[in-house]
């Protein structure tokens, strides 16, 4: 039996299931990283070395589905440190130039029409690319709530949003409470037309997507969740649970995944993940270009390969289950995609299709 499979057997169902039984074992050292895993010479140094500047935390379920003997399991890299996150020269803290773009402390609005409401800084794990692992202080929920109102304040006296994206950190770390207390105000305000939330726990922590969440998420309806799997391997059977449980819920589900080095960057891996999430009812909706932060070079795939990439998949997979490439920019999010309209000859519009053959369509220019 794996190291995995041990620890595993030593805990009980009723607790594996209990989110919040998962939220306090969660896996903070080399010591308890070795319950799961063999850490590698490499893992142990970046656990010691940036365990001062970059939060380390992986919950038992995630850690559970990393390969205990591969140090470059597509699971395992996405959320132990490494030591090439030291000694990169390229990152920036804040590439998206989001406290330019903040009207309010913690919403940032790059759209007329809407926001990214950053209710926390929390996550159930922190992924190595992302800017969230940062360390950022612990602070009371009195002191929370008050930013929460200040920003809702600021919703209600802006009539043109529309749209609210509540992200984090992680909103689904909040308690049902809470959270149901921050969509409850939301909805109140009468130019709030949809809520969206963007949340990785139905892949980190699936167990959080309780029925009573889902029965409370169903009262503010329209509400559209954003959830972010990265490759086949999160695509468990608890995994599948929950996003059956928010669709069920008449909650449309759509995907973020963002386009990672060793991990999900051939055609073959991307079109599983496409197709298994369709399989369960999950639209990929954008793969983001990875951000150049601080300690994530070792991610970077360039944008060229990335194009290269998508085009492999169209006319090979259903339409839907294909997700548009995007770059994240501080004006807004810029679709990156093969041109395949080449251009005009006399009446005609050239194209190319997928299978590279030029197609002339008719196309008077009035
Ligand atoms: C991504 C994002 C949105 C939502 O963009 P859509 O393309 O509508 O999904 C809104 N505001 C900010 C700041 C964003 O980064
Ligand atoms: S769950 Fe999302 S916000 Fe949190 S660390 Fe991962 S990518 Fe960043």
């Amino acid at each position: 039996m794996s190291r995995a499979a041990a620890t595993r057997r030593e805990i009980a169902d009723a607790d594996w299931r209990d989110w919040t039984w998962q939220m306090r074992h969660r896996v903070r050292n080399a010591e308890e990283l070795a319950r799961w895993v063999r850490p590698s010479e490499d893992e142990r140094g970046a656990v010691a070395a940036l365990a001062e500047r970059f939060r380390f935390v992986i919950t038992p379920y995630y850690a559970s589905l990393m390969d205990p003997e591969d140090p470059e399991c597509p699971i395992r890299r996405q959320v132990v440190p490494r030591l090439a996150e030291l000694g990169d020269p390229h990152g920036v803290a804040d590439p998206l130039d989001e406290v330019a773009h903040s009207p309010v402390k913690n919403v940032v609005r790059v759209y007329e029409d809407r926001i990214a409401f950053c209710v926390n800084n929390e996550c159930a794990l922190y992924c190595r690319y992302c800017l969230r692992k940062r360390m950022v202080g612990d602070e009371d929920w009195s002191m929370r709530r008050r930013e929460l109102e200040t920003a809702l304040d600021w919703i209600r006296a802006t009539p043109a949003i529309r749209d609210v994206l509540l992200t984090g950190g992680d909103p689904l770390v909040f308690s049902d409470d809470r959270l149901d207390w921050l969509l409850t105000s939301l909805r109140a305000i009468p130019h709030v037309e949809i809520l969206r939330l963007g949340t990785r726990l139905p892949v980190t922590l699936p167990f959080r997507v309780t029925d009573a969440l889902c029965r409370m998420l169903e009262r503010h309806h329209p509400l559209w969740v954003n959830t972010h799997f990265n490759h086949p391997r999160e695509l468990t059977p608890e995994a599948a649970e929950a996003c059956d449980r928010l669709t069920r819920a008449g909650i449309p589900v759509g995907n973020q995944s963002v386009l990672l080095a060793g991990i999900n960057d051939d055609v073959a891996t991307m079109k599983a993940l496409c197709e298994g999430l369709v399989r369960l009812r999950v639209r990929p909706y954008y793969c983001y270009q990875a951000q150049l932060l601080e300690g994530t070079a070792h991610f970077r795939v360039p944008i060229e390969r990335g194009v290269e990439l998508f085009r492999g998949l169209r006319g090979r997979t259903s339409g839907f289950a294909i997700p548009q490439y995007v770059l994240d920019t501080p004006h807004g999010k810029v679709p990156l995609s093969h041109p395949h309209l080449v251009g005009r000859e006399g009446d005609h519009v050239l194209v190319e299709t997928f299978e590279g053959k030029l197609w002339r369509e008719l196309n008077p220019e009035c």
